[in-house]
């Protein structure tokens, strides 16, 4: 069972913003900025590109709910997305509130992100879901 799985079960702790039937978002625990996000389906599959058309294409869905819940929540002038996937084997899409084009540098991550304040983001980002 990967990470991600044990955190939609519930047996890992994490900042969560919003879950479906399909579909689980929760804060980076490493962010490169505040807000960054990650968007998984609770159907475990390593590389995002495996997903059926139908599956990815109700995974954008539910990522464009979570963007205009953190465009909502933080200031920022838009959200980027990214797909990675080179350390958990578990489809994931991050977003990320962008002001600037080095919001989203991956090898400037935020160091030690203060656990309340990750709780405040998330709480904020959770409360603007629709
Ligand atoms: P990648 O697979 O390359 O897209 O990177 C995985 C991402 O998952 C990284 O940005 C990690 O900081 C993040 N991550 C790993 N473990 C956790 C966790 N327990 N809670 C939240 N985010 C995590």
């Amino acid at each position: 069972m990967t990470i991600f799985s044990m955190i939609i079960k519930g047996d890992i702790p994490c900042y969560k913003i919003a879950e479906d039937d399909r579909f689980f978002a929760f804060l980076d625990i490493n962010p490169v900025n505040w807000g960054h996000t990650l968007v998984v389906p609770k159907h475990e599959t390593d590389y995002i590109f495996d997903l059926s058309d139908e599956e990815i294409g109700e995974m954008m869905k539910f990522a464009k709910r979570v963007t205009v819940a953190i465009k909502d929540a933080i200031p920022c002038r838009k959200v980027g997305m990214a797909v990675l996937g080179l350390e958990v084997p578990h489809a994931h899409i991050h977003l990320i509130p962008l002001s600037k084009e080095g919001d989203m540098d991956f090898k400037n991550k935020i160091a030690d992100p203060d656990p309340e304040r990750m709780q405040q983001v998330a709480l904020a980002i959770a409360s603007k879901f629709k």
